[in-house]
This record gives structure tokens, sequence and C-alpha cells, in this order.
């Protein structure tokens, strides 16, 4: 699918179970118009799919992720979504190897490229995300790392579907700490992103796979992250849950996201 940037996600993490996603659907339909120019997808709670796919049934831009799936397509594996689940509820984008996977859940990078291929491997677009800790940045690893997320987290996708899928660079020390990265470090990180994926795949292709930042965006940040270098578009938390917030954010970029 063609994924036009600037991207906007909302990863609504284990919040808005059905009720309230219908409600948040239809405030943030009344709040942010169709735009042509952007990208806005939602990552609910699995749970909250079919709900929020009724709800937002006059808006085909409003598009469905999930937040996370296991590589396995079907089976005894209590508890778990599978990429064929996900997209028949759905959603066309997925989540792997967020922040919080890594660390609460405890998914290493082979598990995460495992997700990825399986991701891939239905026709859904993988998000991978990759970021580092805050000690690993006060050792001066950041880089090593986010090469180190990349190149596993994509060894199973082959070229074409590395085209095809989403990087977000994701400072774990900014998720959710109201600490945002500057627009320069995020822009020296995206470079950096942009650097391993034209090893991958070529110059031509890596500059339309789009590379967005997350960690602490807000209405206040959005303009000034989203005009960084090498910034495609944003991940955002915690203020996707207020349809208020998520409409200026999703609006930003153009003067005309909202009409
Ligand atoms: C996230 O969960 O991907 C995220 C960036 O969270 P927050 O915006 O709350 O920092």
């Amino acid at each position: 699918m063609i994924v036009r940037a600037p991207f906007f996600g909302g990863n609504w993490k284990m919040n808005h179970g059905p009720t309230e996603a219908r409600r948040f659907v239809e405030s943030f339909a009344e709040l942010h118009r169709t735009a042509e120019d952007r990208t806005v997808v939602f990552f609910p709670p699995a749970l909250s799919l079919a709900e929020f796919r009724e709800a937002a049934s006059g808006r085909p831009d409003l598009l469905l992720g999930v937040q996370d799936i296991y590589w396995e397509k079907q089976g005894a594996f209590t508890g778990a979504v599978s990429a064929p689940l996900a997209k028949d509820a759905g959603a066309q984008f997925v989540l792997a190897g967020h922040s919080e996977r890594r660390h609460v859940f405890g998914d290493s990078d082979e598990d995460v490229a495992r997700k990825v291929g399986a991701i891939a491997g239905e026709g859904l677009v993988p998000v991978l995300c990759v970021g580092e800790l805050l000690d690993e940045r006060e050792r001066g690893e950041a880089d090593a790392v986010v090469r180190r997320q990349m190149e596993i987290g994509l060894s199973e996708l082959d070229r074409e579907a590395i085209a095809s899928a989403i990087v977000a660079y994701e400072p774990v020390w900014a998720i959710g700490t109201g600490r945002t990265a500057r627009s320069e470090d995020a822009s020296a990180v995206h470079r950096l992103a942009r650097e391993i994926l034209s090893g991958l795949v070529g110059n031509a292709a890596a500059r339309s796979i789009p590379i967005i930042y997350g960690g602490s965006v807000k209405p206040n940040n959005i303009e000034d992250l989203l005009s960084a270098e090498e910034v495609d578009g944003v991940l955002v938390g915690g203020a996707s849950l207020d349809p208020e917030a998520f409409a200026q954010i999703c609006g930003a970029g153009s003067g005309s996201g909202q009409h």
C-alpha cells in the first residue's frame, strides 16, 4: 500500500476498550477532517478493533493497526494474536519491537525479526520500532543499538519487503516521560537509519521508506519535530488517547490538515 508522509500513528497501548474507542472515534472524526496529504493510523487494543472499524465506517482515511503479533499463523498460543488474525480484523499495519514489548515482555531482536517477517508475509506493513535506553545513550551507544535493532529486525525481509516497511525511532528515555529528543538529535539518528536502509535497499528505495519519530510527542512540539530533517512522521502514545490533542497533532505540518 502507499503510505503518504507525514505519517501519524496513535498507539493506544492497553487503553480504550470498545466503549471508549467508539467515543474517541466519534469526537476525533469531528475534529480531524479527511486530508489526502497524510496517513493517520490507530493502534488500539486488538479487542477494540471491531468497534473502532464500525464507528469509523464513514472514514476510510482512518486506518488501523495492531500493537504486536506472534509470528505463528494460528494454533495453541493462548493470548496471542497472529498476522492473519490481525488482517482479518481489518488491520493494515503492525508495530513490532515497541520498547514496551522489548523491555517489559522481553522480545529479543530475533523475536522482533520473526514478527516483522510474519507481518510482511501477510501483506501487512511492519512498523519496526527501534531506540536506545538512557544508559545506552549516555555510554555513546545509541547509534550501535539502532543499527543492531534495524539490521536484525529487518533480516527476514527481502529488498522489496524492506521498501514497504516503516521504521520508528523511539528513544526509550523519551517514551511516556515527557522528555522529547531535540529535533537535531532525532534528525541525527534518522539520518543514520536512512543510511542503514540505503545499505540494504539502495538510495532510491530508502528515500521512500518512512522513518518516524516517537517519544512524548505532543501538540506543542509536533511542528518542531515534523519539520526536522529526515522525520517523516510520528508515533504517539499518551497524546493519542485524547481526541483533541491527537487531532491537533494530525493536523500539523500543512496548516490545512484540518478544515
Ligand atoms: C509510544 O508508545 O510509542 C510513545 C511514543 O509513547 P508516548 O508518546 O506516550 O511517549
